[in-house]
């Protein structure tokens, strides 16, 4: 009786921590914090609200920077 329930403890033991390495590994995955850096005022900023066209990377856009 002891061995199923050393059995079920270690099951869910590793349930979880697969669990929460996965959740960790898709945040640091995501795209999304990806930084960069407005070419104009030097701001880094994450890549999904920064503006990229042929000059580079910007925090607004048409190169109408909001930090000048
Ligand atoms: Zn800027």
């Amino acid at each position: 009786m002891w061995q199923l329930l050393i059995l079920i403890l270690v099951i869910l033991l590793v349930y979880t921590t697969a669990r929460i390495k996965r959740d960790s590994k898709t945040k640091l995955d995501s795209p999304n914090t990806e930084m960069v850096k407005c070419n104009a005022c030097d701001l880094h900023l994450p890549a999904s609200e920064a503006i990229e066209n042929d000059d580079g990377w910007f925090c607004s856009e048409e190169q109408k920077c909001q930090n000048l």
